[in-house]
């Protein structure tokens, strides 16, 4: 049994209904259920629609609401046909009648609370499931159209839910495994979960992997396919650097640690109930059939290169803090610290010394209130348009001589380094330049570090960290998970912007 998820860009019209629809026959014998995001940008459009009626803006939601209805309509019209679509139009109209009520009623008492926005937002991956589907139908595939909310449960954290494994296990299995022993393939929407008494609840924008790897792991998959639009992860940004390449093979940490510094393709923290399962994720292109994409396991098996990729996340200020004279060296960390505390920030890159601290952060989440604070015990510099580049690998660990030959390349390249990280689990090697350096450092450490062809003083020699065992795999995995699942639920729209080749 696998989990095939196609995102928005792969449901946004009947032409990519149609591709899914292929790529599913293609794997007819593992047994697919099929989990489907609403079509591209319908949560969005949802959402205004809900803060227009919200303000009493009616009409306008209304308007809105139509143009919802129409793309719907059509797209299963074209995929259907005249006299098929017809015997699914009710069941689409049972699900917009309800929408527009709520909008109706909603501009009536004019507040949309989290309870109300994952009822809204309910509707895209409803839809859509429902669409493709008897889209499948019509292509000779035996589809089984299931209600996500009648598997998935959930607490009662609306629009961030958290799933509930116990429960959502027993009623998965309750509903799909019987429908897959008739060779029916089920089809549910991604996002949308309910709590044990039937609330309609949400995981959080993006959230469909994240439903992927729910039911993958509450039915024991054995793979979970992430259908999107790109062809998996990069080794970099294609923008920056065209050679960039795809990833055959990554561990969840480097996916993690991907994430963390740079807009990817996913957040991994969504796949964590796969990973602990070893179940392994495939992030694949549904514009290219043939696509192998990336492979996302639990501990990935060493590579040619040294490292799984570079990132670079633009838009990061420096902040130097110099104790004042006069102010008590002993005590001075813990004041910056209790003050970085007290304003929530959350930092990148810090290097200390006894009476300084440099830090990064976001340009955009620095609060000016904290350097205001600051200010009162020490000097306080601030630099913006910084940006961090970071290296990737879990097979850096223990090697002598690689942060030496990233600095050597970062030299010829002729760029400045401004601040340096390395910890100490060895997983990533980041540091601090200007921004307008970055397309030159990134495209000279790919050349480096990602060969055309892999020079064999490059390859990796299977060693002693290359083969690492398994328990000590899963016990990194799981304090990842912390930090990773922080992460997702405390930055509420975690951007999933890929990049495109
Ligand atoms: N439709 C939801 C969103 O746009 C969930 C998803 O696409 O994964 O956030
Ligand atoms: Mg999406």
């Amino acid at each position: 049994m696998i989990v095939m998820k196609f995102g928005g860009t792969s449901v946004e019209s009947a032409e990519a209904i149609e591709r899914v629809a292929t790529i599913v026959s293609s794997r007819l014998k593992h047994a697919p259920i099929v989990v489907v995001s609403a079509m591209a940008k319908v949560t969005d459009q949802l959402i205004a629609m809900g803060n227009l009626a919200a303000k009493g803006q009616c009409d306008e939601s209304l308007e809105l609401f139509r143009s919802l209805r129409k793309r719907h309509f059509d797209t299963a019209e074209f995929l259907l046909g005249a006299k098929r679509s017809a015997t699914l139009a009710p069941r689409l109209q049972a699900f917009l009648s309800e929408l527009e009520s709520f909008l109706r009623g909603l501009a009536a008492v004019r507040e949309l609370t989290p309870r109300g926005s994952d009822y809204l937002l309910s509707f895209g991956e409803l839809l859509s499931s429902l669409i493709v589907a008897d889209a499948f139908m019509v292509r000779g595939l035996h589809a089984a159209w299931v209600d996500s909310r009648e598997c998935l449960v959930t607490d009662s954290r609306h629009t961030h839910a958290l799933p509930q494994m116990d429960q959502t296990r027993e009623r998965s299995k309750k509903k799909i495994p019987p429908l897959i022993k008739k060779k029916r393939i089920p089809v549910m929407g991604g996002f949308i979960a309910a709590t044990a008494d039937g609330v309609p609840t949400t995981l959080g924008r993006g959230g469909s992997d994240y439903s992927a790897a729910i039911i993958g792991a509450a039915l024991d998959a054995d793979r979970i396919e992430i259908w999107t639009d790109v062809e998996g992860m990069m080794t970099t940004d294609p923008r920056l650097c065209p050679e960039a390449k795809t990833i055959k093979r990554i561990s969840f940490n480097e996916a993690a640690e991907l994430a963390y510094f740079g807009a990817k393709v996913l957040h991994p923290a969504t796949l964590l109930p796969a990973i602990h399962k070893n179940i392994p994720v495939y992030v694949l292109n549904s514009r290219n059939l043939k696509s192998t994409g990336t492979e996302i396991t639990a501990q990935a098996p060493p590579s040619r290169d040294i490292f799984r990729a570079i990132t670079a996340k633009m838009g990061i200020s420096i902040v130097n803090v110099v104790a004042s004279r006069g102010v008590m060296v002993h005590g001075f960390l813990r004041s910056v610290f209790e003050a970085m505390d007290r304003h929530s920030t959350s930092v990148d890159i810090v290097a200390i010394s006894e009476v300084s601290l440099s830090f990064t952060m976001e340009t955009k989440r620095l609060p000016k209130a904290l350097l205001t604070e600051l200010e009162q015990i020490a000097d306080v510099a601030c630099e913006d348009r910084q940006a961090i580049i970071c290296l990737v690998g879990e097979d850096i660990h223990g090697k002598p001589g690689i942060a030496a030959s990233v600095f050597n390349t970062i030299a010829e390249a002729g760029v400045n380094i401004r601040m340096i990280s390395q910890g100490a689990s060895e997983i990533n090697i980041s540091f601090v330049v200007q921004e307008s350096d970055v397309p030159k450092a990134v495209r000279h450490l790919h050349a480096h570090f990602f060969p055309r062809k892999p020079a064999s003083t490059v390859a990796t020699k299977k060693n002693g960290t290359g083969s690492r065992g398994r328990a000590n795999g899963a016990a990194r995995v799981t304090s990842k998970l912390q930090a990773a699942t922080t992460s997702a639920t405390t930055n509420e729209n975690v951007e999933l912007r890929a990049s495109r080749p």
